[in-house]
């Protein structure tokens, strides 16, 4: 729903999971192995599956945040999950810069920690945010000058909003 294209660098992972499922349609691409296969996760056991979807809403938590809003749901700080993916300091040989990155090969958490790592060091973390409609909370990243962007999608839920505003009065 996104109207501008995903969000730049790793962050697109973080967006895309958070996309994964759709609150008003109450699908969940997760449930799927199709789905899954996305983010390389196809074979995990239930509770897996149960830890990824408890990741998911820390980040759309914390997204929504971003945007000055509260908390959807009752959700795990995500600097408690965050703080169990162990992370790699990364040094390039030839120009000597450094970044982070996933400790191992697999791990979602691992590759969801470097994304938000790279993303502090890009400037770009505090503009993934989650839409303001409470039947949306869509993750989209706010490219808008000013950075005060509210919505997934102006046409959609910017239009809903307006609506319901000008209902209200
Ligand atoms: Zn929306």
């Amino acid at each position: 729903m996104s109207e501008n294209g995903s969000a730049p660098g790793g962050l697109a992972l973080v967006e895309a999971l958070v996309n994964t499922r759709g609150l008003e349609s109450g699908k969940d691409t997760l449930n799927s192995a199709e789905g899954r296969a996305a983010f390389g996760i196809e074979e995990i056991t239930e509770r897996e599956l149960a830890a990824v979807k408890e990741l998911r809403e820390s980040l759309r938590a914390v997204c929504l945040a971003h945007a000055g809003h509260p908390p959807h749901d009752v959700v795990t700080p995500l600097g408690r999950l965050l703080s169990r993916a162990p992370l790699l300091v990364t040094v390039d040989e030839r120009d000597g810069s450094a970044g982070l990155a996933a400790a191992e090969e697999g791990p979602l958490l691992s590759r969801v920690a470097a994304a938000v790592a790279q993303a502090l060091t890009d400037g770009t973390w505090l503009r993934l945010k989650a839409c303001e409609l409470p039947e949306c909370h869509w993750a989209y990243y706010d490219r808008s000058p000013a950075g005060r962007r509210r919505w997934c999608s102006m046409s959609v839920c910017g239009a809903r909003a307006k609506m319901r505003r000008y209902r209200a009065k």
